[in-house]
């Protein structure tokens, strides 16, 4: 069978969500699908925080002096100079606009007192949506589309891209009876369908180190299709190699631990033998490896009750660490000695941590690792404790696209009639994403592309 749409939209996470709903505000008719039997891909389950410089809660803490430029520069440092300064530039000037749209057209709830500096950041200026995941982000998104009724097919896998006259004129899609389905598309095709942390066979391809001994964070869906399919009509790659850990998942599940964004308010890192080996707010590639050089390969994050008063995780988190400790993969003590004792780490050493984090807590600043936030006094507990590995997070490899999201073939000029945009565009993050860089990403270019399919 064959549909016709003026727009046809590969993907349901942030990206396909913005792309899906500027194209119909802009009058189009448009299409989603969606290869998974429900929408939401990894925006759904990442904690979903978007950095957005000059934003309402920046200005309501007080916060002053951050900027575009200043988001730019810790992007393009953060990547090792890998991503491309204008399209980081267009990513950072659109920020606050993107943020504004989620918060008054799509409705989306963000926290107005709270905010995240995730690692190289030089601001506290993530924004953190109403429970701290992308399930405010996507239901909300859900019910955008829904009133403006926009087609969502789900169970859709598309397979390949229908190219006449060099132009993309469409996708075939297989749904879950097994029937080729033919989506044309009179203006243009906008893939959004995510990275591939879930190929195996893929990471391998592009960094042979990113074999089956890491898990992955991600949702079985982000498996490269888009990527492939774009591959196989001339689009130019780049950044294949750089594929990101996250430094905290579930050494048995692979499953990102939300509940250990601690981190971020001075929740402390230490090894086996109970020393800290790395600042905890250094990139999320630093510490995977630093982890990885540790004894076991695994990492153990303390924290005390003062700072799940300041982060508020162990309210939003509350599945997560129920999770957690029937896995025994997290001890809650009202000692130290007693936390120490369940994973078996060295407590005197331990001790002699604490006792240097109090102090750096103290003077403001931190001696041996330099943390660029604020620790915090672990001297009250009661005291939690997390067992922690590193496993496959994001894929910063991809197309290469333009400002306008057009997708670019080997000698740089555009594919007429294919779009894209999020995770499988390989242009911003270079060699590292920063944390909440994804969601900033995926929405402002998931927006441009479905205003520049429209024109
Ligand atoms: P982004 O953050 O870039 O928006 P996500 O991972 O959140 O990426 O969303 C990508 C979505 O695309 C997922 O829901 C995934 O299941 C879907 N997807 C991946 N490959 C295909 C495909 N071949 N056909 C349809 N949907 C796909």
């Amino acid at each position: 069978t064959e549909q016709t749409f003026d727009v046809v939209v590969v993907g349901s996470g942030g990206a396909g969500f913005s792309a899906a709903i500027e194209a119909k505000e802009a009058g189009k008719s448009v299409v989603l699908i969606e290869k998974m039997p429900a929408v939401g891909g990894n925006t759904l389950i990442s904690g979903a925080e978007m950095n957005v410089p000059n934003n309402w809660v920046q200005e309501k803490l007080g916060i002053k002096g951050d900027s575009p430029e200043k988001m730019a520069e810790d992007t393009i440092k953060g990547g090792d100079e890998l991503g491309d300064p204008h399209m980081i530039q267009v990513m950072t000037e659109n920020a606050l606009d993107a943020a504004t749209w989620l918060k008054d057209d799509i409705k989306v709830e963000f926290l107005d007192d709270q905010l995240f500096q995730f690692g190289g950041h030089s601001y506290k200026r993530a924004l953190i949506p109403k429970g701290h995941t992308g399930q405010e982000v996507i239901t909300k998104f859900r019910a955008k589309a829904d009133k403006l009724e926009i087609p969502i097919k789900l169970n859709t896998t598309a397979k390949e891209l229908i190219q006449e006259n060099n132009r993309i004129t469409g996708v075939k899609a297989e749904n879950k009876e097994g029937q080729m389905i033919t989506y044309k598309a009179k203006n243009g095709v906008i893939l959004t369908t995510g990275g591939f942390g879930s190929n195996v066979e893929m990471r391998k391809k592009y960094n042979e180190k990113m074999d089956e001994s890491y898990m992955s964070t991600v949702t079985e869906g982000s498996t490269g299709d888009g990527i492939i399919m774009a591959e196989a009509v001339g689009a130019d790659l780049t950044n294949m190699e750089n594929i990101q850990t996250y430094p905290i998942c579930n050494p048995k599940t692979g499953v990102i631990s939300l509940l250990a964004d601690t981190r971020f308010d001075g929740a402390i890192l230490v090894n086996q033998e109970g020393k800290r080996f790395v600042e905890e707010l250094e990139r999320r590639d630093v510490i995977s490896n630093a982890i990885l050089e540790q004894t076991g390969g695994y990492t153990y994050q303390l924290w005390n009750d003062d700072i799940n008063k300041i982060s508020g995780t162990m309210k939003v988190h509350e599945a997560e660490y129920e999770e957690l400790l029937k896995q025994k993969m997290i001890v809650k003590a009202d000692t130290l000695e007693e936390a120490a004792a369940f994973f078996d780490i060295d407590i005197q050493n331990l001790k002699e941590t604490v006792k240097k984090v109090n102090q750096y807590a103290k003077d403001g600043k931190d001696e041996e690792f330099n943390h660029r936030g604020e620790l915090v006094s672990l001297a009250k507990g009661p005291y939690y404790i997390e067992k922690a590995a590193p496993s496959v997070h994001h894929t910063m490899g991809g197309l290469v696209i333009n400002d306008k999201t057009e997708v670019l073939n080997k000698d740089g000029q555009p594919i007429p009639g294919l779009y894209a945009a999020g995770e499988l565009t390989g242009v911003i993050h270079g060699s590292n994403r920063l944390g909440g860089n994804a969601i900033t990403d995926i929405i402002v270019f998931g927006r441009i592309a479905g205003q520049e399919v429209s024109k």
